[in-house]
């Protein structure tokens, strides 16, 4: 698998929920397991959508990954910290890819930049919106940096136009601007929307 690039890179897929941000990061790596390269996958350890150590899309592919709490669960198993008795640590993988990068921790920034300057070609997938709209915590960062962006978008619920963002409901209700992140015993469910149907209540 010949990469444009010499050495190590950043490439971030981006887009709203359902738009084959998981998919597009599954394809990635499955090439580069076809292609004999060492690859590494992580996720957030609270995504448990659907396995417990393997990212899934929404259409049911799944690749094997381990669920990390943060940038340092993740420098801890590169560093091989996870295995007893170990002499020295292992190589680097040829590929890290983290899907769900967003509900990560900003640490993952420096690790990606740090990654990628040693030589391994790091594939991240995350929400560059948040469900208001507005730019998700490091992300921007992430994007600025990246040698390489693909904005993927879904298929609007409402219209069927390509949908650029996620549409947080709750009881059937489009959220509110302040309503909390996290909702306890709420009835909450996402839908991909273009500009023209996104609602947010203020
Ligand atoms: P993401 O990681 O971006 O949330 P996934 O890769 O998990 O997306 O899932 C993408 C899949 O979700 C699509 O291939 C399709 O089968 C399914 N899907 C369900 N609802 C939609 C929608 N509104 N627009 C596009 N795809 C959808």
């Amino acid at each position: 698998l010949k990469s444009p690039y010499h050495g190590g890179h950043l490439e971030v897929i981006v887009g709203p929920m359902f738009s084959g941000k998981s998919e597009e990061l599954i394809r990635r790596v499955t090439r580069a397991v076809i292609a004999r390269q060492r690859v590494q996958v992580y996720k957030p350890a609270i995504d448990d959508r659907y396995h417990a150590a393997a990212v899934a899309s929404h259409a049911g592919r799944t690749v094997d990954a381990v669920a990390v709490r943060g940038a340092a669960d993740i420098r801890a198993h590169l560093a091989g910290e996870d295995t007893l008795l170990r002499a020295e640590p292992p190589p680097l993988p040829d590929v890290v890819g983290i899907d769900e990068v967003q509900f990560l921790n900003g640490e993952v920034v420096p690790l990606a930049l740090e990654l990628a300057d040693q030589g391994v070609r790091v594939i991240l997938a995350g929400l560059d919106l948040d469900f208001r709209a507005e730019p998700f915590g490091w992300m921007p960062d992430l994007l600025a940096r990246a040698e390489s962006v693909e904005k993927l978008t879904a298929i609007c619920t409402v219209c069927g136009a390509p949908a650029t963002r996620s549409q947080r409901l709750i009881g059937g209700e489009p959220a509110r601007f302040d309503d909390p992140v996290v909702l306890v015993g709420a009835l909450e469910s996402y839908e991909a929307r273009c500009r023209v149907h996104h609602v947010v209540r203020s």
